[in-house]
């Protein structure tokens, strides 16, 4: 497995290859292409960014069967996508900030797809070409505005609704991994990657006959059972496999 990251240096986002401690630093974005700079800087030294700066931010719904039921659901034979925002993103130990919290907004843990090169109609077979790696995202959805409108782009794109990271994980294999979401310490969802109806490969296959994959492009694979509801003064820590924690904490937004 491969680590890479997106950094704050100086006021400036840098790209980077985490080994160890260290982070060996890119001249360009890892999706397109490892072209290393030849520094290296101590991890420690850099703040945590987003890992990812996708043209398209999207995401799966309806992709395991115990989820469906709790959402009162029915299986509808097909992947169903839609867009968030990319603005939505949110880096490692970033605040949450709810739009309203008037409003019933739950948290969903998610495999993140992060794609590597530009796919269009791409055959099952090879559905796993395009992709670059993975990564621990959430799907932070207000309730209330997803059950009253038919689109679910703006009830999931709001700022901070997208948390992602820390890292992005390359030459892994994600058939069947334990993703875990964590409320305050406790576990509220556990599941596999096994459980997903629609796997990695076909929900690339999907996704790029109806549009273009870009280098750099984020899709959410849907969250499975146990979502809940969260409030100000919480704390989310995500979490795949033995990968790094993906934690946030909870504010309501300024208004
Ligand atoms: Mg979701």
């Amino acid at each position: 497995m491969r680590t890479f990251g997106g950094f704050k240096l100086n006021d400036k986002i840098v790209y980077g290859e985490v080994r160890e401690n260290q982070v060996h630093l890119l001249a360009k974005p890892y999706w397109l292409g490892l072209d290393f700079s030849g520094d290296v800087v101590p991890l420690q030294d850099l703040r945590i960014d987003i890992p990812v700066a996708p043209s398209k931010l999207i995401a799966v719904g309806l992709n395991y069967a115990d989820h469906i039921a709790e959402m009162k659901r029915t299986p509808l034979g097909t992947p169903l996508i839609w867009f968030k925002a990319p603005t939505s993103l949110l880096p490692h130990e970033g605040t949450i900030e709810i739009a309203f919290p008037e409003h019933k907004t739950d948290f969903e843990v998610e495999l993140a797809i992060i794609i590597g090169s530009r796919a269009k109609n791409v055959p099952q077979e090879k559905a796993l070409e395009p992709v670059f790696g993975f990564s621990v995202g959430e799907d932070i959805s207000d309730r209330d505005l997803q059950n009253s409108e038919k689109q679910f782009g703006r009830a999931k794109s709001f700022d901070t609704y997208s948390p992602i990271g820390p890292f992005v994980y390359s030459e892994v294999d994600v058939t069947d991994l334990e993703v875990t979401l964590r409320q305050n310490g406790e576990v509220k969802q556990r599941a596999r990657t096994s459980q997903m109806i629609y796997p990695v490969a076909e929900i690339v296959g999907f996704a790029s006959r109806s549009l273009t994959l870009l280098p750099g492009d984020v899709i959410l694979t849907g969250t499975p059972s146990g979502v809940g509801p969260i409030k100000e003064g919480d704390v989310l820590e995500a979490q795949i496999a033995d990968w790094p924690v993906l934690k946030n904490s909870v504010r309501n937004a300024p208004r």
